[in-house]
């Protein structure tokens, strides 16, 4: 993983000075007479500072998942019109998958409110049962927009990596709960590079 955008790869480097200098600071001592108190790395600090550069490395992330999501999917759009039934529009999805062949088990779907917000992501590994289930759901009652996300890779793994990186790109108003990651699933991009940060970290400059 490369950071291309200048400003945070520049974010990524204050960071981790700031992280050397600390653990460093009584070496540091030893040629420059410290001003004052000198800040300490304390577990707490230590913590922020590695969720700061995992998120950046997240952010970094997002046009990568852009296209890693769409090489690794077929996606199906069901738009609906104001005057549309608001308690059908859950099975009307389901409806129009059927119509169009796609009765596939593993898939992971998006909802969108008039003004194009992410209501909700989320995942099913019984088909489109479980979205016709959701008429009620507040996501599917304001929806003007759902898109199906089908993966080339026919294998379950793949599930939990496409919703968690749909969650990072899409920032889905209602998200209760992370997408659970086991270890028999795959991690999204993001997510493995963001984990390797801090376990690097980690092995560097322990707590
Ligand atoms: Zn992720």
């Amino acid at each position: 993983m490369y950071i291309k955008k200048g400003t945070l790869r520049r974010e990524f480097r204050l960071h981790l000075q700031e992280l050397w200098r600390r653990k460093a600071v009584k070496l540091w001592q030893f040629t420059t007479r410290p001003g004052g108190r000198q800040p300490a790395f304390s577990k707490g600090w230590r913590e922020k500072q590695i969720d700061a550069l995992q998120n950046l490395v997240i952010e970094a992330h997002i046009p990568v998942l852009r296209r890693w999501v769409k090489r690794e999917t077929a996606r199906v759009r069901t738009r609906f019109e104001k005057s549309d039934p608001r308690s059908d529009r859950a099975k009307e999805v389901r409806r129009i998958l059927v119509n169009r062949g796609w009765e596939r088990k593993d898939l992971v779907y998006a909802t969108f409110d008039r003004r194009g917000r992410c209501l909700k992501v989320g995942r099913s590994n019984v088909g489109s049962k479980r979205i016709s289930r959701q008429s009620k759901d507040i996501s599917f009652w304001h929806a003007r927009e759902v898109i199906v996300y089908f993966p080339h890779r026919k294998t379950k793994r793949v599930l939990a990596a496409l919703e968690c990186a749909l969650t990072h790109l899409l920032d889905p108003v209602h998200t209760e709960i992370w997408p659970a990651r086991t270890r028999y699933l795959e991690k999204c991009p993001a997510c493995r590079d963001s984990d390797r940060i801090r376990s690097l970290v980690g092995e560097l400059l322990p707590a």
